[in-house]
């Protein structure tokens, strides 16, 4: 008699369509190797919690832990502790938002806001639109409702409306299928760069035009290290869906996110909400309200801006001084990511082991395209992480493994065993397709 005890091996054959085409985070598999001592991390996203004071943490977790142990330990509301909401619309008050609790909700994290807008709007076969590349957590999410991904190229001033307008008149104007545009104005991940208003603006004037509603994902929109601040696209049109978080400026441990939209949207949201987790945690709830209301939440942030800064400006003066002059990489503002782009011919996926064996990690660049494959010669690099002197010495090894691998493409060009790219010579200093930005000539990340 066949055993009704199904193990894991066993499966295959009953596991959904949608979860079956769905690829691994390139980042969670580094996560493992990044712990290796002799490893230098580009790869992660993650903030450096060791800048938190011990005894900001301290006094909001005693909170939790102390006064309202009762609430704190007990299932909550769907949508969130209404107190944390309103610390949050106080939060959104600062960036030009002015919202209420009750267009609030609390999520665990923004991860998990962006599988609900999923859960929430995508049927198979629905378009949604995206920067390209884009974050690979959203691409993630969203695969599982199995949509048709747009992705429109970027540039140093954000999403290129020309090449936005061009893909809606493809698409057609109220087209049911098109569901929402998602993009990241502020310092884009994995990109680095920032939408300027005005492509803001038309953004929002061809979401009326063409029917499709705007996510604004925003986790770094407060990790800016130069230039004045950005007005949310959410404070231009209150359609807008908006997506914060405290894991960039707080701790992405405690899973705390918001979305901010209109009531009628969040009612939906609201019913897929439950099927997920029914409420998320009030003990983590209880930590950040008390944090962002009695500790001085805006100096850590200015110790956090300044660490940052001065990481970002240890990568990209170690960018100048030791990669090729075939690479081109973005100069971000604020955030935590630079954008490398190499030539054509270079896979960053299949260089990544001689990386490994270097000692430093990055992420290939085709996980940032829902086609897995566009991106292949670029590589986000990370620099919250490490100390400016670890940063160098990333860069250095990195440099090394790069230079060794255009030396060999140098070699098969001048053999005639591949053939060379667009106006690439077999010569030393091969010119690469992008401009000093890192984009080619057509807008695409080359
Ligand atoms: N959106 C973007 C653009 C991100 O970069 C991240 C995290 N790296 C998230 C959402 C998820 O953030 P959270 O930790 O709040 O889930």
């Amino acid at each position: 008699m066949p055993s009704a005890h199904i193990t894991f091996d066993q499966t295959g054959d009953k596991i959904a369509g949608r979860i079956r085409k769905m690829r691994p985070s390139a980042v969670r598999n580094l996560f493992a190797a990044a712990v290796r001592p002799d490893i230098i991390s580009l790869s992660g996203g993650m903030p450096d919690v060791s800048l938190l004071p011990a005894s900001a943490v301290r006094k909001a977790t005693r909170a939790a832990v102390e006064d309202e142990r009762a609430v704190a330990l007990q299932y909550g509301g769907t949508d969130g502790r209404l107190e944390t909401r309103q610390v949050v619309c106080g939060l959104m008050r600062d960036l030009g938002v002015r919202c209420k609790p009750d267009e609030v909700m609390l999520t665990t994290g923004a991860q998990s806001a962006l599988d609900l807008i999923a859960k929430t709007f995508i049927d198979p076969g629905d378009i949604i639109l995206a920067e390209g590349p884009t974050y690979l957590g959203a691409l993630q999410a969203f695969s599982a409702y199995e949509p048709d991904v747009r992705c429109i190229p970027f540039d140093d001033e954000g999403m290129r409306m020309n090449l936005l307008e061009a893909e809606l008149e493809r698409i057609g104007k109220d087209n049911p299928r098109l569901k929402f545009c998602y993009v990241i104005p502020n310092f884009q991940n994995p990109g680095g760069v920032t939408m300027v208003p005005e492509r803001r603006k038309r953004l929002l004037e061809l979401s009326r035009e063409y029917g499709f509603l705007v996510v604004e994902d925003d986790p770094y929109g407060r990790l800016r290290y130069d230039g004045g601040h950005m007005i949310p696209l959410k404070a231009l049109d209150s359609r807008v869906i908006y997506l914060g978080t405290i894991s960039k400026v707080f701790a992405p441990g405690l899973r705390t996110g918001w979305i901010v939209a209109p009531r009628d949207v969040l009612a939906r949201i609201n019913l897929a909400k439950q099927g997920t987790d029914l409420c998320g945690s009030s003990f983590d709830q209880i930590v950040v309200e008390h944090y962002f209301t009695d500790t001085p939440w805006e100096k850590t942030l200015q110790k956090f801006l300044d660490v940052y800064r001065e990481r970002r400006d240890a990568m990209l003066g170690a960018l100048d001084e030791f990669f090729p002059p075939e690479a081109t990489w973005t100069h971000p503002d604020g955030g935590l990511f630079v954008w490398v782009t190499l030539p054509d011919y270079v896979d960053t996926g299949s260089m990544l082991g001689a990386a490994l064996d270097a000692g430093v990690t990055y992420v290939p660049g085709d996980s940032f395209f829902p086609d897995g494959v566009t991106g292949r010669n670029c590589m986000r690099i990370n620099f919250s992480y490490e100390t400016p002197e670890n940063i160098i010495e990333a860069v250095r090894r990195l440099a090394k493994v790069i230079e060794e691998r255009l030396e060999l493409y140098r070699i098969f060009i001048a053999a005639g065993a591949i053939k060379a790219p667009d106006g690439a010579e077999a010569s030393e200093h091969s010119p690469s397709r992008a401009n000093s930005d890192g984009f080619a000539p057509d807008g695409q990340p080359a």
